[in-house]
């Protein structure tokens, strides 16, 4: 049987959405017993959440006020404690478990899966590289944990009517004092969270400056939507790095992507591979954005944007 300890990803305050869609993965190997591990300084309202979500068996706190802050450094020795006796070890493939799941890997000495996108077997996934242009299958030695990441996008997330039993547990981790918090700079932003929205206007390069942007993030606020960006546009600095969708920014699973002034590239799409409809916006009717859109409007977008928004008033 399979005994699956996950990861729980948060804030302090609430469960981070990635952890439900865990649980599906999860959930899809053969016999899983599924509990979720929530490493915080005060776990309770976190954990209360965790065991709402179906297929749970059991949610295990770890509380120790060196958690506060979910430095990978210093909760991976806790998760490898915790981890005796499971046969798996996930965590989302999100930037939290990016850092914390290779730690764990490590210090158990076995290689990681990353980006589980499909579960064949209890130690055989699907992955994607190549920016998602070449899916491969891998199996994981059976004598070992398995510790892996899941591609979040590739899951719907589990329903939430569990009530699964909290266990408090003791951690007696020896912690590294190598590495410690000072800051966390973090965008403000009273817009839908781009990772788990489910409409998303993303702006390219044609954007041109930060200020023109200001027509993306008009148009995304009529559509209640999440704002994201192309690489092109966050190293040109027109928004920050935690806008870029894409390859080496956020994988996204938005119902409606809006690409605008955004060409297509294959680093770009691997980010909204598994968008509901995508609408592309782009003056260039050979962009190769429009291959994959399933509505193309060939526009200048300081035409076609205002208007728009304009209509949606
Ligand atoms: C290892 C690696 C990782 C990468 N990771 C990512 C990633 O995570 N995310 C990402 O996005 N990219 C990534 N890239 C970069 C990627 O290859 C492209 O360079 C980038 O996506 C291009 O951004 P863009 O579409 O905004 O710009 P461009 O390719 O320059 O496209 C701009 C588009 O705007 C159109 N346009 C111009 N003016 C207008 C107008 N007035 N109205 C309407 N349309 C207009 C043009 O026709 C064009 O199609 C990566 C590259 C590498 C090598």
């Amino acid at each position: 049987m399979a005994k699956i300890l996950l990861i729980a990803e948060h804030d302090g305050q609430a469960l981070n959405p990635s952890t439900a869609k865990c649980v599906a993965c999860a959930a899809a190997i053969a016999g899983a017993e599924i509990d979720v591990g929530v490493f915080a300084e005060t776990a309770a309202g976190v954990a209360a959440e965790a065991a709402t979500l179906d297929g749970v068996a059991r949610v295990l706190t770890v509380e120790n006020s060196a958690n506060k802050d979910a430095l990978a450094a210093v909760i991976a020795p806790q998760v490898v404690a915790l981890a005796e006796g499971y046969s798996h070890i996930f965590g989302p493939s999100t930037t939290f478990g990016k850092d914390l799941m290779p730690r764990v890997a490590a210090l158990l000495g076995v290689n990681q899966i990353s980006d589980i996108m499909s579960v064949e077997g209890t130690h055989t996934f699907k992955r994607p590289i190549y920016a998602g242009n070449v899916v491969l299958t891998v199996e994981a030695p059976a004598d070992q944990p398995v510790v892996a990441t899941v591609r979040a996008a590739s899951y719907s997330a589990v329903g939430n009517s569990n009530s699964a039993a909290i266990e408090a547990t003791d951690c007696s981790a020896q912690l590294p004092t190598h590495s410690r918090f000072v800051e966390l700079q973090a965008g403000s932003s009273d817009r839908p969270d781009l990772q788990t929205a489910a409409r998303v206007v993303s702006g390219g390069r044609a954007l041109g400056s930060a200020e023109n942007f200001d027509i993306i993030f008009q148009l995304a606020d009529k559509m209640g939507a999440g704002v994201g960006a192309s690489r092109a546009a966050v190293d040109a600095g027109y928004v920050p790095n935690e806008m870029q969708v894409g390859q080496t920014g956020k994988i996204i699973a938005p119902d409606l992507y809006v690409a605008i002034g955004i060409s297509g590239a294959i680093q770009h799409l691997t980010g909204i591979k598994d968008a509901g409809t995508i609408v592309a916006i782009n003056k260039d009717e050979e962009a190769p954005i429009f291959e994959v859109a399933d509505i193309g409007l060939v526009g200048d977008l300081f035409n076609v944007v205002p208007e728009l928004t304009k209509a949606l008033d």
